[in-house]
């Protein structure tokens, strides 16, 4: 079934970089998102947890979405230093991304873990961008297909839409690198996304979830992999501190 592509999304996470001073950057993006580029395309940042109200006040009314990095699965309790999805709703958020690699490998974190995470993110409103991706081994092995159906079919929850879903598909060895893979490979990759949407979300949503690439995409190669069939946007990390290159890779879609 062929539906319309959906509407890109090209979306920075912070990481944990960011204070005070860094609000200047959001400023220069804010003031760089002019009409001909919110006609194409959606913008968002994820900063660290601190900012994000401060960034919700600063983004009222302008169409950039603000998000959190993580949540938690529970909506409040017990749980020292952790954050909820609702409190990021709390905070005017509308994203969350939920299973970045940074998280699976430094925090643990399961398929069944980020799937109770997006969850939460329904509960709360909050649109969760599911990440998923392959290490350099698993790569090297043959077995990236194979994860990433094993890694998205864990991961993304009952009542998933193409509202309250994004999916990112960051190769674990692009993140930082500066390396990427080809765009026949991200390719072969995103299809075997789509494909596999169908079962998690139903043949009427499969074609209208936003499949982002994430993983070194800085302005010189954006144009090239936004290019790529069901590349939906970009999960974008260290270009997303620097306001010209963030707008440079969302410039991609400003034809
Ligand atoms: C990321 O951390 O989600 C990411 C894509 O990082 P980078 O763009 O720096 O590779």
């Amino acid at each position: 079934m062929s539906v319309e592509p959906p509407r890109p999304l090209v979306a920075g996470n912070w990481k944990m970089n960011g204070l005070k001073a860094q609000t200047a950057v959001l400023t220069e993006i804010l003031a760089g998102y002019v009409p001909a580029l919110r006609s194409r395309v959606d913008l968002a940042i994820c900063p660290p947890a601190t900012l994000v109200g401060r960034f919700t006040e600063m983004a009222a009314g302008s169409a950039i979405g603000i998000g959190g990095q993580d949540c938690h699965a529970k909506a409040a309790g017990a749980f020292t230093g952790d954050l909820s999805a609702e409190m990021l709703a709390d905070m005017g958020a509308t994203y969350v991304l939920v299973g970045h690699s940074e998280r699976r490998q430094y925090h643990g974190e399961t398929d069944s873990e980020v799937a109770a995470k997006a969850l939460a993110a329904h509960r709360a409103g909050l649109v969760a961008i599911v990440c998923i991706g392959e290490t350099k081994d698993e790569r090297e092995a043959g077995k990236t297909l194979d994860v990433v159906r094993t890694q998205l079919a864990g991961s993304v929850p009952d009542g998933s839409t193409s509202q309250n879903l994004i999916v990112a598909y960051e190769p674990v060895w692009a993140i930082g690198t500066g390396l990427t893979p080809t765009a026949s490979d991200v390719e072969e990759v995103h299809a075997v996304i789509r494909a596999s949407l169908g079962a998690l979300v139903g043949a009427e949503e499969q074609g209208r979830v936003r499949i982002l690439y994430g993983g070194s995409v800085k302005p010189s190669n954006a144009a090239e992999l936004m290019a790529v069939p069901n590349v939906n946007g970009a999960l974008v990390g260290g270009a997303s501190l620097v306001a010209a290159d963030f707008l440079g890779i969302a410039n991609a879609y400003h034809a």
